[in-house]
């Protein structure tokens, strides 16, 4: 499809849904992809991407970011806690704080570095055991755990099982998030994200029906 087109198709879904242009943002997922599709991506105007490792982001994102004004880089893949510190230095965005040890290496790196990214927290909405995310019955108490030590949360994020319809899934994460009085809601990915936006979608992650295929030959 490409940039262009993914950009329109959310736009049309955004619309369908009745809501404003500006309600949904669309990430870029540039895991695994070679710099060259990534820059031609930059050069077409899309300044928000998603990482799903520290390590691969750190590759690239300094160097983008110096070149490109205005570049975020989300990431959308598990945290180590001892990965957390060069990952609070880097992404603007961490959607995958999912568990207590983790927040609170975040709550403590934040008052240490000065600054602390904008925080997603991780649901596990199909209670997949080779998922991460905290589940669902114990995502409310997280919240305010994440809360109480000081983080803002502004939105939560989940994965639905490949092989489900993915709509409850988003209607279940939007109840938690809606309940919590939290605003973002990052769901939706290449095969998804119209249904995602249908069903309250405020970021959705799209990765290769932008790039292309990702080789991991
Ligand atoms: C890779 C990835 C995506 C993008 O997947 P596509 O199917 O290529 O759009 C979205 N979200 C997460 C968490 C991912 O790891």
């Amino acid at each position: 499809m490409g940039f262009e087109e993914v950009n329109a198709r959310v736009e049309a879904a955004v619309e369908r849904s009745g809501r404003a242009i500006g309600d949904v943002t669309l990430i870029a997922v540039s895991k695994v992809q070679p710099n060259a599709r990534v820059a031609s991506v930059l050069e077409k105007g899309c300044r928000i991407f998603g990482e799903n490792r520290v390590q691969e982001a750190f590759e690239k994102w300094p160097d983008f970011k110096s070149r490109f004004d205005g570049v975020e880089v989300h990431l959308i893949g598990p945290l180590q806690t001892n990965k957390a510190r060069q990952a609070m230095e880097l992404f603007d965005v961490i959607q995958t704080v999912d568990r207590p040890k983790l927040a609170k290496t975040i709550a403590r790196l934040a008052v240490e570095l000065g600054h602390c990214p904008r925080l997603f927290v991780q649901v596990n909405t199909g209670e997949e055991v080779q998922k991460a995310g905290i589940l669902p019955r114990d995502a409310d108490a997280f919240i305010i755990e994440c809360r109480d030590m000081g983080l803002a949360v502004e939105g939560l994020m989940c994965i639905p099982p490949a092989d489900e319809d993915p709509a409850p899934h988003f209607d279940m994460l939007r109840e938690i998030a809606a309940r919590n009085g939290i605003a973002g809601l990052s769901m939706g990915m290449s095969g998804d994200f119209e249904v995602a936006i249908a069903h309250g979608a405020t970021h959705v992650r799209v990765g290769s029906a932008i790039f292309g295929d990702r080789d991991y030959g």
